[in-house]
């Protein structure tokens, strides 16, 4: 019985995967995640139900338009698979219970946010301000993390997160012009003065609305940790040092991983903490 829910909840995250793909390719550009339905990005043309199947559909037409042929990026089945494993992992850590609705929801907002922020450099405002939300909502859940502890994570989160901003600033307004602005956001030089955009700071509230302090802690250092070694990596491989790389994702896939070892995690670190 167990596998069969199973099955369910790994076609049900598939689904709302698909779902995620239209909504960080839309919102950004400014259209209905409602209507038209799915749409050939290439000819317009609409597509079918059933050439509209999470990931199966991708490898029978192999990633193409059945009417032109345009390529259809494999990313999409990934993103599409990617949910549906992480829903299942979910589902077998919490059961159905409201921590599974709670944690299914945060995945897919993190998920939102990667999507966006590395195509567009950006995090949705109805993503983090909304996700804040609806993760003190969730905090009053029977098993939550609480209303009080929730919205108190956020708020230190997030102004933690701001004085790194303002500190980075400082220090980076003697090297004007220091980080360049990534393509198609020249105007904005500003936001990527090397420290945190607005976006990252309004992200980390919503991690901390829905993880509560220990497990966004961990989040947060996993995020450092992940981020700082992609950016001595991507140097070390010749990218310059003056390209900002997008921090939303790892702040995401720390988020990802408090949720199924946050709280392990914590443990593991006062024991040994407290055998120094
Ligand atoms: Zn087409």
């Amino acid at each position: 019985m167990e596998t069969v829910h199973l099955v369910y909840v790994l076609l049900f995250g598939m689904v709302v995967g698909s779902f995620l793909n239209v909504v960080a390719w839309r919102v950004p550009r400014g259209e209905s995640i409602i209507r038209p339905g799915s749409r050939c990005t290439s000819c317009g043309k609409a597509i079918r139900w059933y050439d509209n199947i999470p990931v199966i559909s991708w490898f029978i037409l192999q990633g193409r338009c059945r009417n032109c042929g345009a390529r259809f990026s494999i990313r999409y089945a990934l993103v599409e698979l990617l949910t549906g494993l992480l829903f299942a992992g979910i589902f077998l850590k919490f059961g159905i219970t409201w921590l599974f609705f709670t944690n299914t929801v945060f995945i897919s907002l993190l998920i939102c946010v990667v999507l966006t922020d590395i195509d567009h450099w950006i995090i949705l405002d109805s993503v983090s301000l909304g996700g804040i939300a609806v993760g003190l909502a969730f905090s009053m859940a029977p098993g939550g993390v609480g209303l009080l502890p929730s919205l108190l994570t956020a708020s230190v989160a997030f102004l933690i997160f701001f004085l790194i901003r303002i500190v980075s600033k400082l220090i980076l307004k003697r090297r004007p012009g220091y980080t360049i602005a990534p393509e198609g956001h020249e105007d904005e030089t500003d936001e990527f003065q090397g420290g945190m955009g607005w976006g990252d700071i309004k992200l980390v509230g919503m991690i901390g609305a829905f993880l509560g302090p220990s497990s966004a802690a961990m989040a947060f250092f996993i995020a450092f940790l992940t981020g700082s070694l992609t950016g001595i990596a991507a140097i070390i491989a010749g990218r310059s040092r003056r390209l900002p790389i997008p921090f939303g994702p790892f702040l995401a896939l720390g988020a990802a991983v408090a949720v199924f070892a946050g709280q392990a995690m914590w443990q593991f670190y006062l024991t040994v903490g407290s055998n120094l």
